[in-house]
């Protein structure tokens, strides 16, 4: 190996420990970024957790709905009240309500009936 040889080796090395030098500085750049994204979705998920953990803390909200239920609570006692009106001849239906019978059953009735009961 002539000292001609010798110098284009080392400058070929230096060239390439300039690139790798490059390339090192540009995956540090990524390591950064990849860092503050998994920062950023770690506060998000801590976030995101704490709001599950408040949400069993709103029954006030789901008693909203149960607030018509309770309303409709009557209906039992409704129920009834149709059921007799059903039993002495007249139509509970939306499709003949309080119309009478005349002694035959009623299929809508008879759904409205199942269907409250
Ligand atoms: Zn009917």
């Amino acid at each position: 190996m002539n000292k001609k040889e010798v110098f284009e080796q080392v400058s070929y090395m230096e060239e390439q420990i300039g690139q790798l030098y490059q390339q090192l500085g540009d995956l540090k750049n990524h390591l950064a970024e990849v860092l503050e994204e998994n920062h950023r979705l770690a506060m998000e998920n801590h976030h995101l957790r704490n709001r599950l953990n408040d949400t069993p803390e709103r029954p006030s909200d789901d008693k909203e709905p149960t607030d018509p239920n309770g309303k409709e609570e009557p209906v039992g006692e409704g129920y009834d009240n149709l059921a007799r009106l059903y039993d002495e001849g007249f139509h509970i239906c939306n499709v003949h309500f309080g119309s009478p019978r005349q002694d035959e059953d009623c299929l809508f009735c008879l759904l409205f009936l199942n269907k409250t009961k």
